[in-house]
Formats: C-alpha cells, structure tokens, sequence
C-alpha cells in the first residue's frame, strides 16, 4: 500500500520548554518521525525556546540524545536525523522577562505558518501570550498550543482562557488533549458515523452500560508535589476520561468539522448529571512489592489526594437516559490499559435456548495494543449440535490496512501537524474546558465538605474494593484490567 502523507505547509514552530521532559520524551521525537514521513517540507523549522543558557549546537546535541533515547521509529533512515538537526535553532528566552524575545523575533521567517508550543506550567501562559504579542511575533494565521493541566478549578480556568484571549482569537488556540490524537480515537468516530450498522443501536434501548477504564502501573514518580495538589478527578478524569467519554455520547456533528464536532461534545458535557456520593469510589495506593505507598511517594504521611478514582455517571438525555457510564482511572494498578467498552443489552429472547448470557461487547482500546473488536455470538465450529460461543471479531484490519515498515503517527506528532495545517477538531474549545469544570467542582468540593479519605487499594490491584461493589449493585462487572 502506498504511503499518503500529505506534506504541510512550512512553518516555524517555536517550542517553548523546548528543554523539557514533554519536549524531550515526545514532541520533539515526534516531529522527527513525522520528518521521516516526509510530512515536514523541507523549508520547516523548530525553534527550541527555554530557560538554559546553550546555543544552536548544544540544541541540536540534546535532540539528538532524546531521539536516541525515545526513538525515531521504523521509517526513519541513517543520515536523516543529521538532516533534521539542521532546522533546530534555540533561543535561551525568559518568559517572564525581557530576555530572548528580541532573538526570538529577528529568527522568525515571514511567509510560514507560525506555531507556538507553550510546554511549560500554565502560570506561564499569560506572559507567553503577552510577550508574543508585545514583541510583535503573532499575526493573524498564528497559533498557539497550551499543555495541561488547563486549570485546577472552574474559576482558574475561566482565567486562562481570558488570558489567552486577551492576544489571540478562539481559532487560534490549541489546547491539547493527546487522547483525542489517538489511532484508535479517531477509528472510534469512523466506525460510529461510517457505518450504517452502529449508529441505530448507539442508545439507551439498545446499550446496557458503557466503561471508560484508564488503568496505568506507574505511580505518581517524579510529579508527587504537582500530582497531590491534583489528584485523579482533575489529572485525568476532567479532561482525558471526559474526552473519550463525549466522542462515545455525543450527537452526530453535521461535519466532521471542528466546531460541528465540538458543539456536539459541548451537549453532552452539558447533560452530565451531578454525581451521587455513593457513585464515587476513591482511592489511594499502598505500598507494593516493587514500590512506595502514594503517601510516602508524595512524602505526606496524611495526605486525602486520590490517586484512583470511580464513577458512576448518568447523561440526561433522550439518546442516553437510562444507561450509566462507569469511568474509572488509577495508578499503581495490575497493568497499563486505556479501553472503552460498549456492552449491548441482551437478547429479548434466545431461540437457542443455551441457558447463557450472550451480550455484543464493542471493545475500543487505546494502550496497549490499541485496536477494535467487536464481541459476537456464533456457532461453535464441528459436529456437536447449536453450541454458541463468543468470539471477538477484529476490527482493526492493521495488517490488511499497514502499509509495511511504517508506523501510524503517534498521537503528539498527529495533532502538532493538525496545529500546522489549521485543524482545530481534535483539540478542546475553551467552552468545552469550562464545562467540564463546571461539571467536576461541585464532585470535587463534595467529598472535601465531607472530609473524606481515600480507600486504601495495594499496588498492583484492580483499585479498592468498593469499585467493585459500585458496578455489583447494578448487577455488572467491571472488564479486567490486564494488558
Ligand atoms: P519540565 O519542568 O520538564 O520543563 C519545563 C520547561 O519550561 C523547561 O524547558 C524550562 O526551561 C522551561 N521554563 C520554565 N520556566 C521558564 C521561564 N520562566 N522562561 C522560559 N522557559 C521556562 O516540564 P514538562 O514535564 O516538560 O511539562 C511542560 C508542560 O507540559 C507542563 O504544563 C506539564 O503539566 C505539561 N505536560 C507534561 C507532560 C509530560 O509527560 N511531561 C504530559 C502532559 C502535560
């Protein structure tokens, strides 16, 4: 199979934090896989933008070292990453100072696209946005990409978004969630809305329960100071499990169209009911065979911050009245897996007889393995009578589909070239953000007015046992966490 990378535009990105371990690990890796994919003109360039006091060379040195270390993927060849090298500049910039910027502009091209990657903590936001501004860096074509956390409440996040819009237009920002970048997110919505065969059974009549599972088996690390001012609820389920669960809920969009997408998330955060108490499960981690406690990992001994967390969530509307989605999210867990499950209802009567319950399982897991499969009943195959079994039936096709040797884009490199092209629809609208607090306050200051303390769970577990009781009471089963 061909390849069909469509190169874009040229551009200067400017990468602010360019020395940071999200620029490290995966933005910058990313682009040159996509440089490798032919994607990037050869007229691109990335302009690494941080704190540290190197030049050009030293930039380049450090890329090098962190492409080395997290990969360049299959298609790249010897000798490319010499050639990638060469569009990386640095500029040693303090944003909340006057330092760089006069460097930064006289590097800047006329006639690109311009790009500018704020991987640095939101508190910087706002003087980024200024100083762009200030030292004339920005025209109207330019964008801007903001990292997360977007906000720790409603009301700092209605902040950055004056901030932000203060300098630059809606369109002009990026706020990125990477889940949304995901093969297997995207494969998601074609499935839902290319196909006649789901859509008429995406509903309450027909879908018994939905399951949002974001299990990882690292701990807080390195991030314990930043990860107990947070917690799973505003880490992850603000954003990353929202996401995932507004592109299961939502509506049609007319077109596959940034604002006819995002409108149609909107309506679904806006239908989210408030959460009952006895539908949240929290927890924190024990300590493991192979680690810390969550306590002693963010070295406070009495510390309330969950580190795993359950819901139980209703969305009031004519679609999906009536069928719960459970979202859960925690570290320390048996394996790392990110899945949505879709479960069917039962048949209305079996003609077979078997005594067994037979339920359609729609299965989309993003990490590990990301892939779709479709659980469906058939007949065992050899003599023996009606025997039915299930079988999942893959969906994915990677091996008819994969072009060979090459690897999809993952999900940074995708969305940095969505940035480039000027394609807003898998990044977050600031209503969107909005809503969503507005949505995880009140669950948030609920359990701190009822001073609660997270359940213990040990290490390596599927979560605390009352997640379990959650789904018992309804007469379900959470899916195994397993890779
Ligand atoms: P980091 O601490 O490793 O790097 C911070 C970068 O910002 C450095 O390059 C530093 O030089 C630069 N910086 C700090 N203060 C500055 C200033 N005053 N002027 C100019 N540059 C300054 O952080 P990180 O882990 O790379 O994270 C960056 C952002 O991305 C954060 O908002 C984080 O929450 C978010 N994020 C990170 C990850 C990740 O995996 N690391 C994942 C998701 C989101």
């Amino acid at each position: 199979m061909v390849s069909r990378v469509i190169p874009v535009d040229p551009f200067d990105l400017v990468i602010f934090g360019g020395t940071g371990d999200l620029a490290r690990r995966k933005i910058l890796p990313g682009l040159f896989r996509r440089y490798c994919a032919g994607q990037m003109p050869d007229e691109a360039r990335v302009i690494g933008a941080a704190r540290s006091e190197m030049d050009t060379a030293d930039y380049r040195n450090f890329v090098a070292e962190a492409i080395r270390e997290f990969g360049g993927g299959r298609a790249c060849e010897d000798g490319t990453l010499a050639d990638f090298l060469k569009r990386l500049d640095y500029v040693a910039i303090d944003a909340k100072g006057e330092g760089g910027w006069r460097d930064l502009a006289k590097r800047m091209r006329p006639k690109v696209v311009r790009a500018f990657y704020f991987s640095v903590g939101p508190s910087l936001f706002g003087d980024l946005a200024e100083r762009l501004n200030t030292h004339g860096l920005t025209d109207d074509g330019s964008r801007i990409v903001v990292e997360k956390p977007f906000g720790r409440d409603l009301g700092t996040a209605r902040q950055l978004n004056r901030d932000l819009a203060a300098f630059f237009d809606e369109s002009q920002i990026y706020r990125i969630d990477h889940y949304l970048g995901k093969e297997t997110v995207q494969n998601l919505m074609a499935v839902r809305f290319g196909n006649m065969l789901f859509e008429p059974l995406w509903n309450s009549q027909y879908v018994d329960h939905i399951q949002i599972t974001v299990a990882e088996t690292v701990g807080v690390g390195g991030r314990g100071e930043y990860y107990d001012r947070s917690g799973a609820m505003r880490d992850m389920v603000q954003n990353h499990l929202m996401q995932l669960l507004c592109l299961i809920a939502m509506e049609p969009p007319s077109r596959f169209e940034h604002d006819a997408v995002r409108d149609e998330k909107l309506k679904v955060i806006r239908a989210l009911d408030p959460v009952e108490p006895h539908h949240i499960v929290r927890g924190q981690y024990e300590p493991g065979v192979e680690g810390a406690g969550y306590r002693e990992a963010v070295e406070d001994a009495r510390s309330r911050t969950e580190s795993y967390v359950a819901l139980k969530v209703g969305v009031s509307n004519w679609r999906w009245a009536g069928t719960p989605f459970y979202v859960r999210t925690g570290k320390r867990l048996r394996a790392r897996m990110s899945e949505i499950v879709v479960v069917f209802k039962e048949l209305n009567h079996s003609i077979f007889g078997d005594g067994k319950d037979h339920q359609n399982v729609l299965s989309i897991r993003l990490q590990p393995n990301e892939g779709i499969t479709l659980r469906v009943t058939i007949k065992e195959p050899g003599p023996g009578g009606m025997r039915l079994v299930d079988v999942p039936l893959d969906m994915t096709f990677a091996d008819a589909l994969g072009p060979e040797g090459e690897d999809p884009p993952d999900a940074y490199e995708r969305l940095i070239m969505d940035v480039i092209r000027g394609n807003q629809t898998l990044f977050m609208r600031g209503d969107e953000v909005e809503a969503a607090w507005s949505w995880t306050d009140p669950i948030i200051a609920g359990w701190e007015a009822r001073g609660e303390v997270p359940k213990p769970y040990m290490s390596g577990s599927e979560g605390p046992g009352d997640a379990v009781q959650l789904l018992a009471r309804d007469r379900r089963v959470w899916r195994e966490v397993k890779a």
